[in-house]
């Protein structure tokens, strides 16, 4: 399976290659984006043009993306209502610009459109790299922090406990985010339940399986 990833930094994308290969059960090959985003509106941004870009001048089947929440509007089981659209949520706001992207784009490559794989980090990446580590860090503790008024962390501390300072070097988060997501390679399930923003992407990348297989059998 070929796809693209793109996340907020180039240590997010390597966590993400891992998580993403640890659902499908199977190493992929990664195909470079067009354009880099450095966090959240810049992911939004480039999207659609990566989205084109990956359609048009590349084979890969699809993209994932995975950005942080950070103080959003958490995405809950009543947005996935057909037609329904929180414009305050980030996972609606990029499940729609997919939606709008390949609306009308033509066939290429043999296929008709490009996988979408979409993931939200709540409140950050570094949330999932805690997982398993501290019980207390979980979507629905941010979440009822939200509806309290109160956090449950910041995102700084979660950046301290994960690398132990706020501003880790760009080796040392890339070093301590792989060996963090390697603990979730056989087994999925925890982070799954822990964090509904990675299992919706997981459910994404499970559903590829099934469109790649049924393409591969219809072309015969
Ligand atoms: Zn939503």
């Amino acid at each position: 399976m070929k796809l693209a990833i793109l996340s907020e930094s180039p240590a997010d994308e390597a966590a993400v290659q891992v998580l993403v290969e640890a659902v499908l059960r199977q190493p992929v090959a990664v195909v470079k984006p067009s354009l880099r985003a450095r966090g959240w509106p810049s992911v939004a941004q480039v999207l659609p043009s990566v989205i084109r870009h990956l359609h048009f001048n590349t084979d890969a089947d699809g993209l994932v993306v995975v950005v942080d929440a950070d103080d959003s509007v958490l995405h809950t089981p009543p947005h996935d209502a057909p037609g329904y659209y929180h414009p305050r949520c980030r996972m609606c706001q990029l499940r729609g610009i997919f939606r709008k992207t390949t609306k009308n784009l033509p066939p290429a490559h043999g296929r008709t459109r490009l996988l979408r794989g979409v993931g939200i980090a709540v409140p950050a990446l570094e949330a999932w790299y805690l997982c398993g580590r501290d019980e207390r860090v979980t979507e629905a503790a941010w979440a009822a922090g939200q509806h309290r008024g109160v956090m449950p962390y910041t995102r700084k501390e979660l950046k301290n406990r994960v690398y132990g300072t706020d501003r880790p070097t760009l080796a040392h988060e890339t070093e301590v985010a792989l060996a963090e997501v390697r603990r979730h390679r056989h087994d999925t399930r925890r982070l799954e339940y822990d964090f509904p923003g990675f299992a919706a992407l997981a459910s994404d990348l499970r559903s590829w399986k099934e469109s790649l297989t049924s393409i591969a059998s219809s072309s015969k």
